[in-house]
């Protein structure tokens, strides 16, 4: 359905992808993860024709959407990050604009039958006669989705759809994508993890305008929950204790955190994918004679996974924001 091929987007000096390919079949709800800046509203504006790209090429439905714009565009519906509104338009003749932009039969009855549809179907069927301007964001948001639906597109694009909205809004407009899921192939960008894994069946993670990951959303569950973490603390010298844990090969990375007792040292240590770290270390500090004091251990989160992914693998606490979470813990060691 479609096929991104070695896409580059050059912005003069700055690379802002760099040579992506995938593809994505019908019927397939695709994330785009990535931190602020990774590329992914770049990638959707050169799938949607609304850039072009500086090299590669998009083949929507089989239509290239360089070379076949019309053709190709007929069957996306996007909903972009920053979406403009004539808001001092009633939602129907909003829609009904929009309708005639995607050459939609001009038939009364049959325009305002589909329209009525479309609101149903994303919850504004009693705001037709509201102006814009005087809807909350969230039934803008319901809007914006509506005018994406109004060519009842084959692949439904939604850029960070439910940033700003309230806690219940977002819950109704994940829904929405999930319904959308079973007519359109969807691609949904965002930054947050746990909204990507909310609705989708695949993830595909961008950093620095590179793939870094394309699987099954349940893959990288796994492969983040694979890697466990542990916590330790130990009497000695902070500098040796690391020397110590770097000699060991099932680990991938060794965090120092702040000293808490005098004369003992602490440290955050990662083990690679499936391995449980806890008794090489042990016996490693123990034969080094540094006796250790505490030792707790816990899955590495999908947060954790994510951080690794994207380079910036620190221990994170909590939270769905990986990239308020990177800042926070800027200055890791591996
Ligand atoms: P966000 O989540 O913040 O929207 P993103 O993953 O969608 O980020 P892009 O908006 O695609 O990322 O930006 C990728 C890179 O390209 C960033 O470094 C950005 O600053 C840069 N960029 C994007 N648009 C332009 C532009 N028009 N001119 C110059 N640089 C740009």
């Amino acid at each position: 359905m479609l096929e991104v091929k070695d896409l580059v987007k050059k912005y003069g000096d700055k690379t802002a992808i760099d040579g992506l390919s995938f593809h994505i079949d019908s019927g397939e709800v695709v994330g785009l993860l990535g931190l602020n800046g990774a590329g992914k509203s770049t990638t959707m504006n050169c799938i949607t024709g609304y850039i072009a790209p500086t090299k590669g090429t998009v083949t929507v439905d089989g239509h290239d959407i360089l070379k076949e714009p019309a053709k190709a565009k007929s069957v996306i519906g996007y909903l972009p990050e920053v979406f403009s509104f004539y808001s001092d338009m009633k939602v129907s003749e909003y829609l009904d604009f929009v309708c005639d932009l995607k050459g939609f039969p001009r038939q009364q009855k049959l325009r305002k039958e589909h329209i009525d549809r479309i609101c149903a179907q994303t919850g504004i069927r009693d705001l037709k006669g509201r102006l814009i301007r005087n809807l909350s964001k969230g039934y803008r948001q319901r809007v914006g989705f509506a005018q994406a639906l109004i060519n009842d597109p084959k692949v439904l694009i939604l850029d960070e759809p439910t940033v700003g909205l309230d806690p219940s809004q977002i819950i109704e407009i994940r829904q929405l994508i999930r319904e959308s899921g079973k007519e359109s192939t969807v691609i949904v960008s965002s930054h947050i993890l746990t909204e990507i894994q909310a609705i989708c069946s695949r993830i595909i993670v961008i950093h620095g305008g590179r793939i870094a990951w394309d699987g099954p959303t349940e893959q990288l569950l796994l492969a983040g929950t694979g890697r466990k973490e542990i916590t330790i603390r130990g009497k000695g010298d902070a500098e040796a204790a690391k020397a110590v844990l770097a000699e060991l090969s099932c680990i991938e990375q060794i965090t120092p955190l702040p000293e808490q007792e005098e004369g003992a040292f602490d440290f955050a240590v990662t083990g690679a994918v499936g391995r449980d770290i806890r008794e090489e270390v042990f016996c490693a500090f123990s034969k080094a004679g540094m006796p250790l004091l505490q030792m707790s251990s816990r899955e590495a989160s999908l947060e954790n996974m994510f951080l690794h992914l994207t380079g910036r693998d620190e221990p994170v606490s909590g939270g769905d924001e990986p990239a308020d979470a990177a800042a926070k813990q800027e200055g890791g060691e591996r």
